[in-house]
């Protein structure tokens, strides 16, 4: 059995040799490790490695472990599942990430709700790249209005977006779809200028990720183990 640092190496691995193969500059992607449905020894296994980003998905799980973890000053938390409005209070004041904004209703309620004596809450516009209707996002098409009008609210940084496209088959494919969320995060980045981050590639698709300019690859599998 590997270990949680030895798969944390290996992950690493993936992304550096990513990089090269497709000409992106080093240290140029961080690695969120999503640790939804694992447990806090395994979180603390990470940690130890020295690694410091994890993204969760479900609220009442996530703020249980992220309570039992208050002691550890240095985790940035990133929530990354689909948001309900009455669960907004709670990730607005335990994480300091959100990935998975696709309406305004939900960036106003977190902009309202987060505690003043916390930094800005960092954000990235969710897009369904590929239509599915089984997939939280908003559509390509609505992100230039969406980041105007989060662009108003005070407690909230617009940092960019975030996708997860179906699968595909080939490596090309894959590309192509994260390409089309590549042009988006461009055109954004000329408007806003805090706008830095492209959060897409999972364990199954990091490469094409990377091929397409993603900065932030989100791996739960890889690291952890699957999930039951
Ligand atoms: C679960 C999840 C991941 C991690 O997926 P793996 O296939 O386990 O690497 C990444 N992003 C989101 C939004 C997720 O929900």
């Amino acid at each position: 059995m590997m270990t949680i640092a030895e798969r944390l190496d290996s992950a690493y691995g993936r992304i550096t040799q990513a990089v090269k193969k497709f000409n992106r500059r080093e240290q140029s992607i961080t690695l969120l490790a999503v640790s939804k449905k694992k447990s806090i020894n395994l979180i603390l296994d990470a940690y130890e490695a020295g690694h410091r980003k994890f993204g969760e998905s479900y609220v009442q799980e996530s703020v249980e472990k992220i309570e039992k973890l208050a002691h550890i000053d240095d985790i940035q938390w990133h929530f990354i599942g689909p948001i309900q409005s009455n669960k907004t209070k709670l990730i607005a004041n335990n994480f300091s990430w959100v990935q998975s904004i696709d309406r305004l209703k939900i960036a106003k309620r977190l902009s309202e709700q987060r505690a003043p004596n916390l930094q800005p809450l960092n954000i990235l516009i969710q897009v369904n790249i590929s239509n599915e209707s089984s997939k939280s996002g908003c559509t390509l098409e609505e992100v230039s209005q969406l980041a105007q009008d989060i662009d108003t609210l005070d407690n909230i940084k617009l940092r960019g977006l975030m996708a997860i496209p179906e699968k595909k088959e080939s490596l090309e494919q894959q590309i192509h779809a994260f390409s089309q969320l590549k042009t988006c995060f461009d055109a954004l980045q000329t408007q806003y200028k805090e706008i830095d981050t492209l959060s897409m590639g999972m364990s199954a698709d990091l490469e094409a990720a990377i091929a397409a300019g993603s900065t932030m690859v989100r791996i739960g599998t890889d690291i952890f183990g699957a999930r039951s």
